[in-house]
């Protein structure tokens, strides 16, 4: 079995190929351009294999109900260019095989549950958040990708303000302060004139920065009562979540019985986005079992 997966970014496409052992056989990045010719190159990429299906996990929002008259098209992205371009009609005219479509952070979701599936502690639930250039979360309940009317948008939840952080206006185009607006990466710019990258843990902003996140966690925590919340993106990093452990613990208060923050809240299993790859697989697989 030969399965397809394509991790579609703002700034670059991650196609890989792999088998039903989510094994990775080979793998290509490319540049995020303009859809015809990125897609063009997908395309040609993919001929080279007799694949069985294809999974894709894209950036957003995108239209994943298969009832809708725009089925398979990302939407309202700001990407230039990228509005309303039918990814799955494009691919399917063009390769002629079954085609999975979700996001990127369902995608990643898929796949950290299924690593998990596969390690020595196994969960049926979990959340994946990505904070990088933008914030999203998916949803994993009892093996199942959250969302019916579409797909869940984690990312642009309110959250309460910091004490400290009350001038920021936020960067979310259409909330401003929303959870997106108050942590993506871009809000180092525009907070610090400066890269998130070069801003040392010691500054005060990470304590903000993990105040909404932990906020995050704990409407995650409350709502759909996961058994993990995984945190990627490039905002990121082990020390940074062990402030928001901090932060979600002190806000819970005792409230509700927790696991042990260290294994409830983590990085994902696989680093550089590793994990939407294996979701890809996984999904491409139960795409050509059901369609058997
Ligand atoms: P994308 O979301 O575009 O797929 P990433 O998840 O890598 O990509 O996130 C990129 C964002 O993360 C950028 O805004 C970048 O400035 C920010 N970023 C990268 N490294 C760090 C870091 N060490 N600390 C804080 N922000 C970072
Ligand atoms: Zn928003």
């Amino acid at each position: 079995m030969l399965i397809g997966s394509i991790e579609a970014g703002g700034t670059k496409f991650v196609c890989a190929v792999g088998d039903e052992e989510y094994r990775i056989k080979d793998e290509i990045v490319l540049p995020t351009t303009m859809p015809e010719e990125t897609l063009t190159k997908v395309i040609d990429y993919f001929k080279g294999y007799k694949l069985d299906s294809l999974s894709i996990a894209s950036f957003g929002p995108i239209e994943i109900r298969k009832t809708a008259a725009n089925y398979g098209c990302i939407t309202t992205t700001p990407k230039a260019g990228w509005q309303n371009v039918n990814i799955v009609s494009i691919l399917q005219t063009a390769l002629d095989i079954p085609i999975f479509f979700t996001t990127d952070v369902n995608g990643a979701a898929y796949g950290e549950y299924i690593a998990s599936k596969l390690s020595e502690t196994p969960v049926s639930s979990l959340v994946y958040y990505t904070i990088g250039t933008g914030v999203g979360g998916g949803a994993i309940l009892e093996g199942k990708i959250v969302g019916s009317l579409g797909h869940s948008e984690m990312g642009h939840v309110f959250v309460k303000r910091h004490p400290d952080d009350i001038e920021f206006q936020g960067i979310c185009p259409y909330h401003n302060d929303c959870l997106e607006g108050l942590v993506s990466g871009p809000t180092f710019e525009a907070r610090l004139s400066q890269k998130g990258a070069s801003v040392s843990l010691e500054n005060h902003v990470w304590d903000i920065m993990s105040y909404y996140v932990a906020q995050a966690a704990m409407q995650t925590t409350l709502i759909l009562r996961p058994e993990k919340i995984v945190f990627g993106g490039g905002v990121t990093s082990e020390p940074f979540l062990k402030k928001v452990r901090k932060d979600l613990n002190a806000m819970l208060n005792g409230y509700v019985e927790m696991p042990n923050l260290d294994k409830y809240i983590t990085m994902p299993m696989f680093a550089n986005n590793k994990s939407a790859t294996i979701g890809n697989f996984a999904l491409g697989k139960k795409l050509i079992k059901s369609n058997k």
